[in-house]
């Protein structure tokens, strides 16, 4: 009876996410003010800057990186991309998987335009030569040296569904598994209830080799986000004490968390979220 109710619950979810539509989500969420570059209280440079610093503390290394929930962003792998020598994204639905296929294969297509992500991350990595300039070695700037460098460590795209036991196809990663997971506003926009979302991290935490890190983004606060105009998805309302019992209870040991709270401004009415979480984890 209890194992009915839960598929009811997943099933529900997945019926929810049929009407997703890419290029809305995208709209709504990584345009300005939410991606307003010159502000430092916007939401995505405030991301990008947590990912910017948990890839170059030195501590998270290895050759696989595996972005779980990826949808149809990129932002989330800019940073690890640097690091890693093979990047996998992963999705439930076909529309994002196709979306992230449009922007590996450069033909057009894309519903957003990335550069000025690629931009600001290379601000943050401070690399020699600026924005617009050229590097004297190879002609190129160091924007479009990130755009071609992250298309070259995209291994894979997946399926992938955080609710099965085994979230990816038994032979998608090394058997050790992947030494570092990245995770972005997915399991508690994607599961029915808070026990859901711990068992998720659960089945996500098998993906990861002993020694690995878990790089978690999410929504506090939040009980629905709009996946496109009248596409309203339900989401667990998380707090910060929920966050890092589901993440010990999963076994994952918390090197930090930190938290951000959302200007007034940045409540554009896509949702009801009022602040964002950043966790850096390890599987001991
Ligand atoms: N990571 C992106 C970001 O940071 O904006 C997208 C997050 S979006 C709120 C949630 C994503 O979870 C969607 O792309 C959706 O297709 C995906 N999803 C839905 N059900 C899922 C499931 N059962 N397992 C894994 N991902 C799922």
């Amino acid at each position: 009876m209890e194992d009915k109710a839960r598929e009811n619950g997943v099933a529900a979810m997945a019926a929810c996410y049929q009407k997703f539509d890419p290029a809305a989500y995208l709209q709504y969420n990584y345009t300005p003010p939410r991606a307003d570059f010159a502000r430092k209280d916007s939401i995505v440079p405030w991301k990008l800057a947590c990912l910017h610093r948990a890839f170059t503390e030195g501590d998270v290394s290895g050759d696989l990186l595996v972005d779980i929930g990826s949808g149809p962003t990129l932002y989330q792998v800019l940073s690890g991309c640097e690091v890693f020598n093979k990047v996998i994204l992963t999705d439930f639905l076909e529309v994002n998987r196709q979306e992230l296929r449009h922007w590996l294969q450069d033909e057009g297509g894309c519903s957003l335009d990335w550069t000025p992500y690629l931009q600001h991350v290379c601000k943050l990595e401070g690399r020699r030569y600026g924005n617009d300039k050229l590097c004297l070695k190879t002609g190129a700037s160091a924007w479009t040296e990130k755009a071609a460098k992250l298309r070259q460590v995209i291994a894979d795209i997946l399926p992938i569904d955080v609710h099965c036991s085994q979230p990816l196809a038994p032979d998608a990663l090394p058997s050790s598994g992947a030494d570092c997971l990245v995770s972005c506003f997915c399991l508690e926009s994607v599961s029915p209830d808070l026990a859901a979302f711990t068992r998720a991290l659960g089945h996500i935490w098998k993906l990861l080799r002993p020694g690995g890190h878990l790089l978690l983004i999410g929504a506090l606060g939040e009980s629905y986000y709009f996946g496109g105009p009248g596409v309203r998805i339900p989401v667990v309302p998380l707090n910060e004490a929920q966050v890092c019992a589901g993440l010990k209870e999963s076994g994952y040991t918390i090197i930090r968390l930190e938290v951000y709270t959302l200007p007034q401004d940045m409540r554009v009415g896509v949702d009801d979220v009022t602040g964002v979480f950043f966790a850096k984890a390890r599987k001991d």
